[in-house]
């Protein structure tokens, strides 16, 4: 009671009205309190949210190059996992008109990022509800922090679309949604633009219609996805169709612009294609089958004030890649459908569980193909670092916010990978890598998770193998074979 009063002095009055309606189960009284407008993540506080567990996306938007404006309505279906008085979703910088909560106008204030969301009603632990955001305006490109990510990210205007890749914290720029890994959902895009346009995003194509000068696209991702690797790209696209030689269904875009960029590969549509088949069937081959129902790959020439992007990003199901890339690049893409969307990262310090993975695989992915041999690309990384090198001060487990992308989470995790390899010998390895996404497919991973498992693979105290190689800093002395 004395909670309740304490509530109503900070101007929490929707929170009391439901803290006094009908007990939702006998015996019980159930108190409704705000759900927390972070989820928990020690490098950025406000992503996600808590209270709630987002089940399903369906993003319902038009978009038209020639204003640049995005208007729509997302509908998101949670699940309350607390008896909830308010919550809040996240959505940076464009204006919020209307939200409803399960069909009923709901009271909101946008304290950018926040989108504060107070139900008429307090919604019980486990009730499923659907919060309906209509919202408009300007997308904006990141460029904020450059350290993190290194070049501008999410929403990218293009001549004839968008482009949209938004590791880690961008999915916010352009759907109101729960905007952390830890909460993945399945996706329903509904995108509208100009006829002469088309939209490709992750998983099938559920329908397209015309009607008038528009034309609507429906793309659906039936797979847990984390909100970073959603990705809706508008523009003038090539599309081909069809199966991996392993029989996984296969949809590739490609920007014609893009035809004559690279010497290497005249035909960008036949090298990315083809590349993405034998790299996605490579890996269900070492990894352990594809847990998605489609592949493919978004290849669109994308700058920002001019100047090229130069990234690269494992979307679901269909990586995104903003110009011509070497196969070595979308070996390392497809490589994350398994570390980095089917597992996902628990929170961001854990990023070398995707970046060591999919670098990793990379090498192999060279090896095979007649270039360095994967012990060899270890120990060229060891070597080309010396003592007192800074990169060594990178902690591959926590690598901290505006480092989280360095290079000693990338190849340095990959040599670490490789030196636990070459410690536990070939087979058990690809038991432990294979292991590690058969019991955590379609959820999310920690790094004492991996080195638990690794331990109980094994049958070996890792424990000082793991805490030297990737809970310290400086150069530590090559593990004896
Ligand atoms: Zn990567």
């Amino acid at each position: 009671m004395r909670r309740t009063r304490r509530l109503l002095a900070v101007g929490a009055t929707i929170a009391c009205v439901a803290a006094i309606a009908p007990a939702a189960s006998a015996g019980s009284r159930p108190h409704f309190t705000p759900g927390a407008s972070g989820i928990g993540d020690p490098y950025f506080p406000l992503e996600g949210n808590g209270g709630y567990d987002a089940q399903h996306y369906d993003v319902d938007f038009s978009y038209d190059p020639a204003t640049k404006r995005l208007d729509g309505t997302t509908y998101v279906t949670a699940r309350a996992t607390q008896d909830l008085s308010r919550f809040d979703l996240d959505l940076q910088q464009l204006d919020v008109s209307r939200v409803t909560v399960d069909g009923r106008d709901t009271k909101f204030t946008h304290n950018d990022p926040e989108l504060v969301v107070t139900p008429r009603k307090g919604l019980p632990r486990n009730s499923r509800f659907v919060v309906a955001v209509t919202y408009g305006g300007v997308p904006q490109t990141v460029i904020g922090s450059p350290v993190v990510f290194g070049s501008p990210y999410g929403f990218v205007h293009t001549d004839d679309g968008a482009f949209i890749g938004d590791e880690p914290n961008a999915a916010s720029t352009w759907f109101p949604s729960n905007d952390h890994p830890s909460d993945k959902a399945a996706f329903t895009f509904r995108v509208t633009v100009p006829k002469d346009l088309s939209v490709i995003a992750n998983g099938r194509l559920a329908s397209q219609r015309t009607q008038g000068d528009k034309a609507t696209f429906v793309w659906d991702e039936k797979f847990p996805m984390a909100t970073y690797l959603a990705t809706a790209d508008i523009g003038t696209w090539d599309f081909k169709s069809g199966r991996t030689p392993g029989g996984i269904p296969e949809t590739v875009a490609v920007d014609p612009k893009l035809k004559g960029r690279d010497p290497n590969h005249p035909d960008p549509m036949a090298f990315f294609y083809d590349t993405t088949a034998e790299a996605t069937d490579l890996w269900a081959k070492t990894f352990g089958p594809y847990a998605f129902d489609s592949t493919g790959a978004i290849a669109d020439l994308a700058t920002y004030q001019g100047r090229p992007i130069g990234f690269s990003l494992e979307t679901q199901t269909r990586p995104l890649y903003s110009d011509v890339r070497n196969t070595t690049t979308i070996a390392h893409e497809l490589a994350h459908q398994w570390y980095g969307d089917a597992l996902s990262v628990r929170t961001w310090d854990n990023i070398w569980l995707n970046e060591s993975f999919a670098t990793y695989a990379q090498w192999l992915w060279d090896e095979k193909h007649g270039g360095m041999t994967i012990h060899d690309e270890a120990h060229a990384v060891y070597g080309a670092h010396s003592g007192t090198d800074p990169w060594w001060n990178v902690v591959i487990a926590d690598p901290k916010r505006d480092t989280m992308f360095h290079n000693r989470v990338y190849s340095g995790g990959a040599m670490v990978l490789q030196f636990l390899r070459e410690k536990i010998g070939d087979e058990t390895f690809s038991t432990l890598l294979r292991t590690w996404y058969a019991q955590h497919k379609y959820g999310n991973v920690t790094t004492p998770e991996f080195t638990a498992l690794a331990k109980k693979v094994s049958h070996q105290d890792l424990d000082a193998f793991f805490r030297t190689w990737l809970y310290s800093t400086g150069k530590p002395a090559l593990p004896q074979a």
